[in-house]
């Protein structure tokens, strides 16, 4: 089901209660498809952005190392400023920081068999980021001795060029909105 990507209905999570961190790609045809995008979950000025080339993959990526330190670092500040206990991470198609990075066949077609292996594609990145952040998360609760912070929800998300937004919930278990 595709609905306004404004709209607050049928987001099949529970609402961001404090601050969110997005995790976006750079590509310029979507900055303003992902303001109205978290607009619709309420998070107006409520959230803290990075921007990687490739998003999900972008961080995780070996060609570019410090990209990994550099999200880490950000998001320790994000958490130890502004309590964020969300981090949306904002997949995207035809990205090319996917041509960029993995090459040529990572370059979908619109077939709905194209479109399948390109949801594959960014569900095991984001899925990668995502297991990495929980364990980062665990390692900062060890060493700070407390569990005060980093109580993080990520949540995985592919966006289309018109702006509608998948989840990337379960494998295999995906929801329109
Ligand atoms: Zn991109």
């Amino acid at each position: 089901m595709e609905v306004h990507r404004r709209s607050t209905a049928h987001r099949p999570y529970p609402p961001a209660r404090k601050n969110a961190l997005l995790l976006s790609c750079m590509d310029l045809r979507l900055i303003d498809d992902l303001v109205h995008f978290m607009e619709g979950d309420n998070l107006t000025n409520r959230y803290d952005q990075l921007v990687f080339a490739g998003a999900a993959l972008g961080v995780m990526q070996p060609k570019h190392q410090s990209w990994r330190d550099v999200f880490f670092q950000h998001l320790d500040i994000a958490v130890e400023l502004h309590g964020v206990q969300d981090v949306y991470i904002m997949e995207h198609r035809n990205c090319g920081a996917y041509v960029h990075f993995l090459g040529e066949q990572f370059d979908f077609d619109d077939t709905p068999l194209g479109q399948a292996a390109e949801e594959v594609e960014h569900r095991k990145h984001a899925f990668v980021l995502r297991d990495a952040i929980y364990a980062h998360c665990e390692e900062r609760k060890r060493i700070l001795g407390d569990d005060k912070l980093y109580n993080i929800t990520v949540r995985s998300f592919l966006m289309d060029i018109r702006g509608s937004v998948r989840l990337l919930d379960l494998d295999g278990e995906n929801y329109d909105f």
